[in-house]
Parts: structure tokens; C-alpha cells; sequence
């Protein structure tokens, strides 16, 4: 969504609600059923305008250790400042791209600005639960599951010499 910001610069308006759906950009792996919500204002207080917004965008994918089907849905809180047109330079902006950001032509895009707070956000590995023991080594069932029966612990090749050694004294 772009915002005009032409009747909060002529002061008509103090404040701007926001509410409208945004299509996400693609995550690597992960499927998003539905766009993502978007919820927030604009406020203008003096001339000290900032913005909050609430993302909500469902996703689904698979847990990062057992590959099973993870959904859920994501959360992001996004404030920053509106600064006005050219009253920061482009590398302050640049500096401070995670506080501020620039009307430009009196409008103010808000779907670039989530779409990387998004991407930047989004957890990189999705797990079904944070203790999910992953996949058995061996046989590849999920060990949420139970024990699978395969041996836990690789015998250290060298001591399984030394185990064929005591086992051709002892016959
Ligand atoms: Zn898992
Ligand atoms: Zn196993």
C-alpha cells in the first residue's frame, strides 16, 4: 500500500489508520496459504509523524530436524519514524533505515518497507517444537516418536579393533 500523505502534510489529519492485506514475497521452502494482514496507523504530532504496524501472516512449512509439517503464523511489530521529504540525507536514511524512513513525492510505501522487515524476520529454520529430537540417524524415524531400537552410540572404530582382538583371545 502507498500512502498519500497529502492531508497529514496539510495538517488536515492528525492520524491515518491502516488496515489492508499484503502479498508476501516467497520464503525459501515455506508456503504462505493466505497474504499477510496489515494493521496500524499513521500519527502526526507536531509535525513528529510516526508509523505502527502489525503483521500477521500464516505460513506453513516443514520442522528443520524432522521434516514434518510445521504452520503457524508469524508476528511482526513495525514502528519507525516518518521523516519528511529530504529532511535526512540518503546515507543517514541508508544508516538508518530501521528507525526512519522518507516521504517521498509526498507518499510513503509501506508494502517495501514490510516486505524486507518480513524477509529480514521470518525465522530461518522452522522447527514443530523447540526440543524435536530431529530424525533417528540410522533408520530416519522421528525419534518424537519413541525409541526406533537402532544402537544409540557408534562404537569408536578403534575400540571395535580392540574388541575383535579380546574377542580372538578369549575363543
Ligand atoms: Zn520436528
Ligand atoms: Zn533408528
Amino acid at each position: 500500500m502507498v500512502l498519500n500523505m497529502g492531508p497529514i502534510l496539510r495538517g488536515e489529519i492528525t492520524r491515518m489508520e491502516i488496515a489492508y492485506d499484503l502479498i508476501p514475497e516467497a520464503v525459501m521452502d515455506v508456503r504462505f496459504p493466505e497474504n499477510a494482514h496489515i494493521k496500524g496507523y499513521l500519527t502526526d504530532d507536531a509535525g513528529y509523524m510516526q508509523l505502527f504496524l502489525h503483521a500477521t501472516l500464516p505460513y506453513s512449512g516443514s520442522c528443520a530436524r524432522c521434516l514434518d509439517e510445521v504452520t503457524g503464523v508469524f508476528e511482526l511489530d513495525f514502528t519507525r519514524t516518518v521523516a519528511a521529504e529530504g529532511s535526512i540525507t540518503e546515507e543517514k536514511l541508508a544508516e538508518m533505515d530501521d528507525a526512519y524512513v522518507m516521504i517521498r513525492d509526498g507518499r510513503l510505501d509501506v508494502d517495501e518497507l514490510l516486505r524486507e522487515e518480513l524477509l529480514m524476520c521470518f525465522p530461518m529454520r522452522l522447527l514443530c517444537d523447540e526440543d524435536c529430537p530431529g530424525l533417528c540417524p540410522k533408520c530416519g524415524k522421528p525419534l518424537r516418536l519413541g525409541d526406533c531400537g537402532c544402537p544409540k552410540k557408534e562404537i569408536d572404530p578403534r575400540l571395535a579393533i580392540l574388541q575383535k582382538w579380546v574377542d580372538k583371545q578369549e575363543n
